[in-house]
């Protein structure tokens, strides 16, 4: 059985922790952050009243709204950590993760009291990963059976779960938030739009018909999903087009490109927005289709 458990984040964008739980035990897919403990309790009290242990924690991606009661949990648990290997040191050192997920362009976006309170305060204490998962594994939580699927691109490692029985994914970012004031970004192309033709042959397969997720609103059958699928097939073409678009002669710096891309598409230019601008223009001058001189990138 999957259980899902909500609270709104901001604005109509929720943010969820799921429970599948078998026969023999239970599973937690993300922890959400400090501040939801009162969700998080709700889905450890439903597995006490069942007497179903809570034997892995599953963290879809190792981002700060995904993690951040995996410590919380693990105090009132016995449950081993389960993420994917790229995510482990964010996982296992908050410090790094905030600098690595936050500040990664230092000389572009300097740290705030904003930021911090945003992303760092929302981790709660380190906790040692203690499996990890790129997909094609399987959990036997009794009664049924549970796929990890690759979802990468979002963050460099970022696993689903696929409860075959019920032909429902559960996912954590892949599908990106696409009418947020920022954008909510990938950080590498080409795999996100891998992972987004994962999603689209699950489906077109007939091995999902129902697609959860951490923030999105349930999608319920094919058509649906499918269509998500493809809006955020389209944005990665057109934020592409966009950045190629505005360097035809004149070399532009990543700051530039990052603000002329944020307006142009009505976004508020921030951190995010930029990793997802710096990985484009790493990939259009891997395949030769832009050029970099001195920090500045022109389209050839
Ligand atoms: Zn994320």
């Amino acid at each position: 059985m999957i259980y899902g458990f909500e609270r709104p984040l901001f604005g109509n964008i929720a943010l969820r922790t799921h429970l599948v739980v078998g026969d023999r035990w239970a599973m937690m897919i993300d922890t959400a952050m400090l501040g939801f403990e009162d969700m998080v309790q709700e889905a450890l009290d439903l597995l006490a009243q069942r007497g179903v242990p809570l034997a892995f924690i599953v963290n879809t991606h190792a981002h700060h709204d995904h993690i951040g009661l995996n410590g919380w949990v693990q105090s009132q648990t016995a449950a081993c950590v389960v993420g994917h290997p790229w995510g482990r040191r964010w996982t296992e050192n908050p410090d790094l993760n905030y600098r690595e997920f936050v500040l990664g362009f230092p000389d572009i976006i300097e740290d705030s009291p904003a930021l911090r309170e945003e992303v760092r305060l929302t981790m709660g204490s380190p906790v040692r990963v203690d499996v990890g998962v790129t997909g094609r594994e399987h959990f036997y939580p009794g009664g049924f059976d549970v796929e990890v699927i690759d979802l990468s691109g979002h963050v460099p490692g970022e696993v689903g779960l696929l409860v075959n029985e019920d032909r429902t994914l559960i996912t954590g970012d892949i599908l990106i938030g696409l009418n947020l004031p920022m954008f909510h970004g990938y950080v590498d192309p080409e795999r996100f739009c891998q992972s987004l033709e994962t999603i689209r042959r699950l489906v077109a397969s007939g091995r999902v018909t129902r697609l959860i997720s951490a923030h999105l609103p349930d999608l319920q059958d094919a058509t649906e999903i499918l269509e998500q699928v493809a809006q955020r097939q389209r944005a990665v073409g057109d934020i592409e087009s966009l950045i190629l678009e505005q360097a035809p002669s004149d070399a532009l710096s990543l700051r530039a490109i990052w603000l002329r891309t944020s307006e142009a598409t009505g976004k508020r230019p921030a951190f995010r927005g930029l990793a997802m601008v710096a990985s484009h223009l790493h990939q259009l001058c891997d395949v030769g289709r832009m050029e970099e001189q001195r920090g500045c990138y022109r389209t050839l």
